[in-house]
């Protein structure tokens, strides 16, 4: 898996959630597939006086959630910001030639209400439940840093087999100290919860 892959399943899903937080603290999501990649960058389309515009615009954090028939989960979490205004009519016009069913929605030139957003910094997980053990994997568009979650285990472990035993997903190898297979975890915590000498952390 890597992030072209990613892209190719997001295009295939095809209607996505988009997240936001409104000015109130309250999470807002919508339905958007107006949306164009490129190997880069996602660029999409919303109309200026949407809520949802005005939430980009006031602090361009957004969650893009898409999951496949498959069981595959792919969240990108990223700032989106306002294309220049020079490429805004290329853009558009490409997401409108791609989705046909807008020029029913902005018929003729009500398509000028529309602004073109793009997110070119953004992480990107992809978790697939429908594969034994599962499989997560955390790719980077553009500069951004990974935020490394889920459980470690420290040097304070005794190797009493514990958290092996109690792991839903077998992803637990021995060593000294023990180790978790991080490609292979749910972040469940059991194994966090059961360890005698809480050796184990959160990430
Ligand atoms: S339960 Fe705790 S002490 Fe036991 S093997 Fe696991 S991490 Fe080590
Ligand atoms: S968090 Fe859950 S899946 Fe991950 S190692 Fe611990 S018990 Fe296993």
């Amino acid at each position: 898996m890597d992030l072209a892959t990613c892209f190719k399943k997001m295009k295939l899903v095809e209607v996505l959630a988009f997240a936001t937080v409104d000015s109130d603290g309250a999470p807002q999501i919508r339905n958007i597939s107006a949306i164009h990649y490129e190997p880069d960058a996602l660029y999409f389309f919303t109309a200026r006086g949407k809520n949802f515009c005005k939430e980009l615009m006031e602090d361009g954090s957004v969650q893009i959630l898409c999951y496949t028939k498959y069981k595959e989960m792919i969240r990108l979490s990223g700032k989106a910001y306002v294309v220049a205004e020079n490429e805004q009519i290329k853009w558009r016009d490409k997401i409108f030639e791609e989705q046909p069913y807008l020029a029913n929605v902005y018929p003729g030139d009500t398509r000028n209400i529309g602004i073109i957003f793009c997110i070119d910094n953004a992480e990107i997980e992809y978790f697939n439940l429908g594969v034994n053990p599962i499989f997560r994997e955390t790719y980077t568009l553009g500069d951004v840093t990974i935020k490394e979650k889920g459980y470690r285990i420290t040097d304070s472990c005794i190797s009493c087999e514990i958290c092996k035993k109690n792991c839903p997903q077998r992803c637990i190898d021995e060593g000294t100290p023990y180790i978790i297979r991080q490609n292979n975890c749910l972040h469940c915590g059991n194994c966090y919860e059961n360890c005698p000498v809480k050796a184990i952390e959160r990430r």
